[in-house]
């Protein structure tokens, strides 16, 4: 069988980096397995799912490079749902409850109070036919639960059952099925939770690997019950830690915080998103990679931690400007063209400036400055003036190279006297309008005798 693994938000929000962090971990697993990643959204609650969402959502992995070779809906599969509700109902596995929320808050209380764990007792299991009518005619409806196999031969005797897994991330898992409730599968108004759709959709879809937020490691056991219930061998699963900010906070698709529209929209490159959410919190270095195969290689899900994933939004930062600076001009072309930036010295000021952005589009500042001159002219010293004067009645005859400045700038420490700051600064001031910025040695050709005679203070 392939492999095969989902991602499965419910279209109810923009993603967000950590959501990014699951799709990523999933795309890179299917890569390195030559499998297959489907893309499944959870839109079982109608009322809160959109569309949009789903094409917002669908929009943002593809700019971090993530292409689903299936996309599915729940929405739309509600026959296949159906007929495992019948196949449960059918072999006894599925039972009807008709406790209010308050019923059972009363219960669980009383469990307490006699130290008995606070488990939902199976008491609808003991509804005789004229109480159900009764409670019909009273215009109640039921709720569905999935009757766990936790006992032998009475659903009131439940017994230590351990639920074990080998999680690709956590190693060994073991949870007790005798320490969890039935769990509602369907609602009183006939919705579906997460779970039934998630476990028949997984079995039809062939999954073969579940790659997940830990935050559903909880969820595992009842799952793999449910699998076998529905006559299907479980998954593999990974659980892997959830990324927060640095103080802890968890992220939220309610908010928009950190969301991959806000980050695109800030100018941070995909592969800088998909490096930080990916290695963040495993034991491999937070690096800008360049490409998903190089992100690839240093993924491994058994690295990962097993507590939160701690980041720091500045790394972001950090890490674009690492990105940017070794990104080679074939990569950047289309983009430079796209924002006015080509022509024979494009490539050149590429690699002259990419040392010095926050952000590709940033180039575009740089360009205008070696095309067009300072942006802001500088007011120099009058010393510094006719240093400057000196120093452009001393450039060399052309052609110019990357070497063309040491040998210029030789002349003129010599001639002038001067090093350090009081050398360079007046002249990278007269050229650029800024104290900083790309190598003079870089610039002195892009400008050409021209563009420097132009910036004659
Ligand atoms: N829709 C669920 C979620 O977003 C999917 C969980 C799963 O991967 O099984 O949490």
């Amino acid at each position: 069988m392939p492999v095969t693994v989902r991602f499965a938000p419910s279209p109810t929000g923009n993603i967000h980096i950590g959501n990014a962090r699951t799709a990523l971990f999933n795309w890179l697993f299917a890569m390195k397995n030559s499998g297959n990643f489907v893309q499944r959204f959870d839109d079982t609650d109608v009322a809160r799912s959109k569309q949009e969402y789903a094409d917002a959502i669908l929009y943002d992995l593809h700019w971090l490079g993530i292409f689903q070779d299936a996309t599915e809906y729940q929405s739309r599969r509600f026959d296949i749902y159906e007929d495992a509700v019948a196949r449960l109902k059918r072999d006894g596995l599925l039972y009807a409850c008709y406790e209010t929320a308050e019923e059972l808050d009363l219960r669980r209380k009383v469990r307490r109070t006699r130290g008995l764990p606070p488990v939902y007792g199976r008491e609808a299991l003991r509804l005789t036919h004229a109480q159900i009518s009764e409670y019909e005619a009273d215009g109640r409806k039921p709720h569905w639960r999935f009757l766990l196999p936790n006992f032998r031969d009475e659903p009131f005797e439940t017994e230590r059952t351990e639920v074990e897994w080998t999680d690709l991330v956590r190693g060994e898992e073991t949870i007790d099925l005798a320490s969890l409730s039935d769990p509602i599968l369907i609602r009183e108004d006939g919705t579906y939770l997460y779970t039934l759709p998630s476990v028949t959709d997984d079995i039809d879809m062939g999954i073969t690997h579940v790659i997940r937020g830990d935050d559903h490691v909880t969820n595992t056991a009842v799952q793999i019950a449910l699998f076998r219930a529905l006559g299907a061998e479980p998954p593999e699963f990974g659980h892997h830690n959830l990324l927060t900010t640095s103080t802890g906070e968890a992220l939220s698709k309610r908010t928009g915080a950190l969301s991959i529209a806000s980050l695109r929209e800030s100018g941070l490159e995909p592969m800088t998103v998909s490096s930080l959410a990916v290695l963040t919190g495993t034991s491999e270095n937070v690096v800008a990679t360049s490409s998903m195969s190089e992100l690839a290689k240093a993924f491994d899900l058994s690295t990962a931690s097993k507590s939160a994933a701690k980041f720091d939004p500045e790394d972001l930062k950090t890490l674009n400007r690492d990105l940017l600076r070794q990104m080679p001009f074939s990569e950047s072309r289309d983009r430079l063209s796209a924002l006015g930036i080509l022509g024979e010295r494009a490539e050149d000021f590429w690699l002259a400036v990419r040392g010095n952005l926050d952000r590709l589009a940033d180039a575009v500042d740089w360009w205008r400055i070696v095309e067009h001159g300072p942006q802001t002219p500088v007011a120099l010293s009058d010393d510094d003036s006719v240093f400057v004067r000196d120093a452009i009645d001393m450039l060399p005859p052309e052609p110019w190279d990357r070497d063309t400045f040491k040998v210029w700038i030789g002349s003129v420490k010599e001639r002038s006297g001067r090093k350090g700051k009081p050398l360079y600064e007046p002249i990278r001031l007269a050229l650029t309008g800024l104290a900083s910025g790309p190598e003079l040695a870089d610039l002195l050709p892009l400008l050409g005798p021209a563009g420097i005679q132009a910036r004659r203070p």
